[in-house]
C-alpha cells in the first residue's frame, strides 16, 4: 500500500520520486525496463541539445565534459541521482493496467499487484514507434530504433523521415561510409531540426552526397529492394537496410485503461489541469513528455522536470 506509485523511471519519474521522498510520502517507481530506459535506448553517440544543468534533478549537479552532455554521461548522472537519493525502484516490471475503486488504485504489473492512493504516469513516448504499415516492414533489416553507424558501413540504406532523428541518422551513417537515401513525405527538412544541423543536411542533399526523395513514401520493402512512391511514379532501389525514423507516440491504450480523457484535437492531448498536472481522474497525475500526446516536441526534460514539484505539492496537501 503506497501513497503514490510512479510509473516510469525516466528523468521525470525519478524527479517525482525525489519530491515524494522529500514530502515523506510512501512511494515506489516502477519501470518496464532499466533505469532511464528511454535514454539507454537512444543512439549510442547522441548528444543532448540541452546543457547539463538543464537536465539536473534533485539538486544533484550534472557535470559533463562539454556543455551538452552525451548519452553515457546522462546514464552515469541518473544512476548517481538514484543512488544518492536512495530511490525506491522496481525495474523490469511493466505496468499493464490499473483500476480505481473508491479512493484506491489497484495496479497490475508483470510481477504483481499494488495498491496506492495516487498514481503519477511518467511513461514518456519512446516505446511505441509510428509504423509505416507497408509490406515488408517486419523484415529484420527494418529498424525503428537506431543505435550506431558501424553496421551500415558500405551498405545501401534508406532513412525515412525529416525530423531530428532522421537527420542525425542520415548524417552519421553517411559519414561512416553508408550509401544513404532519404525518403521524406514533406517538401523539405523540418524546421524543428536543430538549427546547427539543418544547413549540414540541406547541403549534403544539395550536393547529392545524400540522395533524397521529397513528397515521397516507402510503398514496399523486400529483402534486397525497396519501392518508393515519388511524384514521378514508383522508383525501385537496391537496399540493405531501412531506418524508419518516423517518430514515436505515447502508450494511449494504457492511458485509456487508466480512464484518462483526451482533448478533441489532432495531437490527442490528454486532459489535465496545467496548474497541478492532475488528470480527469482524481489523484492520477501526468508528468514529463507524456503530457504532450502526439506533440512530442512540446515537453522535454528541461521544461517538464518542474512537474515533480507541482504534483507532489498538490498531492501532499490532499493526502494530509
Ligand atoms: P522517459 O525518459 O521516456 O521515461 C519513460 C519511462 O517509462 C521509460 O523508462 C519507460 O521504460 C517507462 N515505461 C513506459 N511504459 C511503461 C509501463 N507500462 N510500465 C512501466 N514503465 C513504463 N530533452 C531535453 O530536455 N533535452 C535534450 O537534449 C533531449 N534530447 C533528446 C534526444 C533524443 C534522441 C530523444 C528521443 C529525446 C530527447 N529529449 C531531450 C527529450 C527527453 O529527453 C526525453 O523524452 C526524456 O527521456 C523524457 O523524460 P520522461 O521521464 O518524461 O520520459
Amino acid at each position: 500500500m503506497y501513497d503514490v506509485i510512479i510509473i516510469g523511471a525516466g528523468p521525470i519519474g525519478l524527479a517525482c520520486g525525489i519530491e515524494a521522498k522529500k514530502a515523506g510520502l510512501e512511494y515506489v517507481i516502477i519501470d518496464k525496463g532499466c533505469l532511464v530506459n528511454s535514454i539507454y535506448n537512444y543512439p549510442l553517440n547522441m548528444s543532448f541539445f540541452s546543457t547539463s544543468e538543464r537536465l539536473e534533478i534533485g539538486g544533484v549537479p550534472f557535470i559533463s565534459h562539454a556543455n551538452k552532455p552525451n548519452r553515457f554521461e546522462a546514464l552515469e548522472y541518473y544512476r548517481r541521482v538514484a543512488l544518492s537519493w536512495d530511490l525506491k525502484l522496481k525495474l523490469y516490471e511493466e505496468v499493464n493496467s490499473s483500476v480505481k475503486e473508491g479512493d484506491l488504485f489497484t495496479i497490475k504489473t508483470s510481477k504483481g499487484t499494488y495498491q496506492s492512493r495516487a498514481i503519477i504516469l511518467a511513461t514518456g513516448f519512446y516505446d511505441i514507434p509510428y509504423m509505416m504499415n507497408v509490406p515488408g516492414e517486419d523484415l529484420p533489416k527494418v529498424k525503428h530504433y537506431y543505435d550506431e553507424p558501424h553496421p551500415y558501413f558500405g551498405q545501401k540504406i534508406v532513412v525515412v523521415g525529416a525530423a531530428n532523428s532522421a537527420v542525425d541518422v542520415a548524417l552519421e551513417t553517411y559519414r561512416k561510409g553508408a550509401e544513404v537515401t532519404m525518403v521524406i513525405r514533406e517538401d523539405g527538412i523540418r524546421d524543428t531540426v536543430k538549427y546547427w544541423v539543418k544547413p549540414d543536411i540541406e547541403n549534403r542533399i544539395k550536393e547529392e552526397s545524400i540522395s533524397s526523395y521529397f513528397h515521397s513514401e516507402i510503398k514496399a520493402i523486400r529483402e534486397h529492394e525497396v519501392d518508393i512512391e515519388t511524384p514521378e511514379g514508383v522508383v525501385t532501389l537496391e537496399n540493405d537496410f531501412v531506418l524508419a525514423m518516423t517518430g514515436y507516440k505515447p502508450n494511449f491504450s494504457l492511458m485509456d485503461s487508466l480512464g484518462i480523457a483526451f482533448q478533441d484535437d489532432p495531437m490527442h492531448t490528454p486532459v489535465f489541469n496545467d496548474q497541478t498536472q492532475e488528470t480527469n481522474v482524481e489523484n492520477l497525475y501526468l508528468a514529463g513528455v507524456v503530457c504532450g500526446g502526439l506533440k512530442t516536441n512540446k515537453w522535454f526534460i528541461e521544461n517538464s522536470r518542474v512537474h515533480a514539484d507541482v504534483i507532489i505539492a498538490d498531492l501532499s496537501a490532499k493526502l494530509k
